[in-house]
């Protein structure tokens, strides 16, 4: 079953190993991705972000670059096995030749600091999709879970919080418009419920949320409620499942909840029943979760259409969840 895996941080994981000193192997290493276990896994095209703690780094453009510039030096040394994409013909064509796809994304669309001129220029360098926010507000709107008011990220209260109020800042409707122009999906994972609807309501392409799951059966506020879900799938985007134990299920154990198949099984069932097949897909998060995870990492990502398949689901459905959705939408939105 081929793969499309809507987000990861793995650059990042690559970037942190390069600054203590060790050499940078893409093709094997201890990470949750590289290119032997993505060949394992079958993978058709791996999404990858670069995401930048504004808050920790002193200069967050400089490391941006720095990420950006780890993700063309892994791809251009292993030239023979992955390459980037722009456009869907792009994947097409990377198929055709049994390459993977590799598609640059940004975690944190507060990057370009509130200026239009650097959107279009991260478009130039590749960009293709943008997490409008990380886990902080920024020139473009608001998360629903904000580090800014963290306390205790095991306290229910906070994993809970929704934000209903707070809507995209006026530059931010500017940005949602410009990318949709450029032809950039918009993923709303991380942002808060106002602003999710705010892109409901000022844009007309299909839109995604790369790694969220149902708010229904997981309340915390980093996935999506029914209507939410809904309202994706009538506008025939896409949401990635996350194989966050936390998102999976809701924390209650120490450090961190397992991720287990049949969480992310039961997550699927729910959505499927709720909003249709078609606004399912993956986004694993590997590199970005440090819990114990029963699916340890991309080389072992058919595990779950196993599970689907001893579930019932059928093989239309399984390709549909592995890649067929993204790929229509990506179809659909890139230029
Ligand atoms: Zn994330």
């Amino acid at each position: 079953m081929k793969v499309v895996d809507m987000h990861c941080d793995t650059v990042l994981g690559l970037l942190e190993e390069e600054e203590k000193g060790f050499p940078v192997n893409f093709l094997d290493n201890d990470l949750h991705i590289d290119l032997h276990k993505l060949q394992k896994g079958q993978y058709l095209l791996q999404n990858f972000a670069l995401f930048t703690d504004q808050k920790k780094r002193e200069i967050p453009e400089e490391e941006t670059m720095k990420l950006m510039d780890m993700y063309y030096r892994m791809l251009e040394e292993n030239e023979d096995i992955i390459a980037p994409v722009y456009t869907y013909e792009d994947i097409e064509k990377n198929e055709k030749e049994g390459k993977i796809s590799a598609l640059l994304t940004l975690e944190d669309g507060g990057v370009v600091f509130d200026s239009l001129a650097m959107l279009r220029n991260y478009y130039r360098m590749g960009v293709r999709m943008i997490a409008l926010t990380w886990n902080y507000p920024n020139g473009i709107g608001y998360p629903n879970l904000s580090m800014d008011d963290f306390v205790n990220y095991k306290e229910a209260s906070f994993l809970q919080r929704v934000d209903t109020v707070n809507v995209l800042t006026d530059f931010g409707l500017d940005y949602i418009q410009e990318m949709e122009r450029l032809g950039m999906i918009i993923d709303v994972s991380h942002l808060n419920d106002a602003g999710f609807y705010d892109v409901l309501k000022y844009t007309t392409k299909p839109f995604v949320a790369s790694h969220s799951n149902a708010r229904a059966l997981c309340p915390v506020a980093r996935n999506l409620s029914d209507d939410m879900i809904i309202a994706l799938a009538q506008r025939g985007g896409v949401m990635g499942i996350n194989f966050c134990g936390d998102f999976l299920d809701l924390p209650n154990k120490e450090p961190h909840s397992p991720s287990r198949i049949q969480d992310m099984v039961a997550h699927i069932k729910y959505i499927r029943d709720l909003a249709g097949i078609d606004v399912i897909a993956l986004g694993t998060d590997f590199d970005g979760i440090n819990c114990k995870l029963e699916i340890e990492n991309a080389s072992q990502i058919q595990k779950l259409a196993v599970a689907l398949e001893e579930e019932g689901f059928t093989q239309e459905e399984i390709e549909k969840i592995f890649y067929k959705n993204v790929l229509r939408v990506y179809k659909e939105v890139l230029k």
